[in-house]
């Protein structure tokens, strides 16, 4: 299929390996669907072990060179990298709205977001300190130094394809790694382009690779080599907990972005009408497909039909439609697993006394498109209660007392993205701090940005993605005991 973009080199049916364009080495591919209607985008190799293991060869090569490039060289790389994102960002939004579904306008909002990681780790790459610590003996001085992890193996999920592979492949190419990266299966081909646009930014041989592939052989290659030093994986708390494992047996250092199921409390003086856009925007953003949705909407019983009411009228706003219609607010779900799931957590919701006040069947449209949702009555039987739905449903739950919402919020394995919104002071500082989750937005449904830790606690992962602490994770710490200063 031809993709109606301006560049055409950014959509590309093949694997990167050590700089080559590359097929399988059995010739087999993979097909690429657009969810709007499944028809077939494009293929993708369908490589395995033998080409992982170039791949990860090839990386292990290419980052002996580059970590001894000085910090100006790469930084200069990475923002060239950056710039050229920024002008393809066009044609780079449509091939993820071709192959992930989201509308376009969101989708150049992901592409602005991935850029501006290349940019911040293009700047941090300068700031790599190490530290001088006093000596514990008369002749002694502890020099600290920072080095790069080596070669870094990183898993990304389909829901954003562009921006997941931008949080890990800025501060490791900053840090001095090298990557081998395998794309989800349902949209390798954000990740392709990337490495092109690195490739036309003047990125060496070897340093970023890109297979497309079957996701159990390539992970086990990954996670059974020695010469790769780090995991980095974003996706599911399932799939995280299988590749930890499988990490333990060579010790590898881990990032892991996992599930989350988000929060989001409503107190009794918070501005009404904010909390109901801070909803709106937490809840239905990519469909509902994020792991900082608003799983759980918590309101106090006080304000809860005011809520809700207003909650109802702005879902009703969303226009569903496929990703370049410009009126759309929400496209379809990722594939009919996604959907059956949306399916059965309004079902079981249903059984359990919940009220659906909006939607809560598939869209006219058909497919793959379903209603935006909203659930009131929502109770802690319910799976939406304590399952990431992972769709355009939001369930109002009501609480009564600060304490009582605490422990419900908390009550769960998942520590990601959380979110409250209150005008008082103290109660701001109060909740912050017994909120068991990475992230709490305060009076805001936005989180994301470049500048700051993004990560979670718990079962939602370890380690942190952007901002200054971000590039920790792809550094070893190593100190120097100098001797024999003093005479
Ligand atoms: P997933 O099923 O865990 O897949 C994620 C990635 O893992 C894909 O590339 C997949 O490849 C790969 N994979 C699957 N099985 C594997 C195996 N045995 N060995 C190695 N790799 C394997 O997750 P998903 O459904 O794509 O993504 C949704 C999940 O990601 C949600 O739980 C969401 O909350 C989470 N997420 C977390 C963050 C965060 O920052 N914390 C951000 C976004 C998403 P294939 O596609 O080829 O199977």
């Amino acid at each position: 299929m031809k993709l109606e973009i301006k560049n055409q080199s950014l959509f590309i049916e093949k694997a990167y390996i050590n700089g080559q364009w590359v097929d399988a080495d059995d010739s087999s591919t993979l097909d690429v669907l657009n969810p709007v209607n499944q028809e077939i985008i494009g293929r993708v190799p369908n490589c395995g072990a033998t080409e992982t293991n170039v791949a990860i060869n090839a990386a292990a090569e290419a980052q002996k060179k580059w970590q001894k490039s000085h910090a100006k060289e790469k930084a200069s790389i990475l923002r060239d990298f950056y710039n050229l994102i920024c002008s393809n960002q066009d044609d780079l939004a449509r091939i993820l709205t071709y192959e992930q579904g989201k509308p376009l306008a969101e989708a150049i909002g992901e592409i602005a977001y991935s850029a501006s990681f290349i940019e911040w780790f293009s700047e941090e790459t300068k700031r790599i300190y190490g530290d001088v610590i006093p000596g514990h003996m008369h002749d002694r001085r502890t020099i600290v130094i920072k080095q790069p992890v080596g070669v870094v193996a990183a898993i990304t999920p389909w829901n954003f394809p562009s921006a997941m592979l931008a949080r890990k492949v800025g501060p490791a190419l900053a840090a001095g790694c090298s990557l081998v990266c395998k794309p989800a299966k349902q949209t390798p081909f954000s990740a392709l382009a990337f490495a092109y646009l690195a490739e036309e930014a003047g990125l060496p041989k070897g340093l970023l690779n890109v297979l497309t592939g079957n996701a159990q052989t390539i992970g086990k290659a990954l996670t059974d080599s020695t010469l790769v030093r780090k995991l980095t994986f974003t996706g599911s708390t399932e799939i995280g907990k299988m590749l930890l494992k499988e990490c333990a047996k060579t010790v590898k250092r881990v990032s892991m972005e996992l599930g989350g199921h988000a929060p989001f409390i409503v107190f009794e003086d918070a501005d009404i009408e904010a909390a109901i856009a801070g909803a709106i925007a937490a809840k239905y953003r990519n469909t509902g497909q994020t792991c900082v949705c608003a799983n759980r909407i918590y309101v106090h019983q006080d304000i809860y039909e005011q809520f809700s009411e207003g909650f109802v009228k702005e879902a009703r706003k969303l226009q569903t439609s496929q990703g370049f219609d410009p009126l759309a607010d929400q496209g379809p779900l990722i594939d009919e697993a996604a959907l059956a799931k949306v399916e059965e957590h309004v079902a079981d919701a249903k059984n359990h006394g919940g009220q659906v006040v909006l939607g809560g069947q598939p869209h006219e449209l058909g497919g793959l498109f379903y209603e935006p949702t909203v659930i009131k009555n929502a109770n802690d039987e319910m799976l939406v209660s304590y399952e990431e739905t992972f769709g355009p449903v939001a369930p109002l739950f009501s609480f009564s007392t600060e304490e009582e919402v605490i422990e419900r919020a908390n009550n769960t394995p998942f520590g990601l993205a959380s979110y409250f919104y209150t005008s008082d002071l103290a109660k701001s500082w109060r909740v912050s701090e017994q909120l068991e989750y990475g992230i709490v937005g305060l009076n805001t449904g936005i989180i994301s940005t470049e500048m700051a830790p993004f990560g979670g606690v718990k079962e939602s992962g370890m380690g942190r993605e952007g901002s200054k602490y971000g590039i920790d994770d792809y550094l070893e710490i190593k100190y120097i005991s100098l001797a024999g200063i003093e005479e």
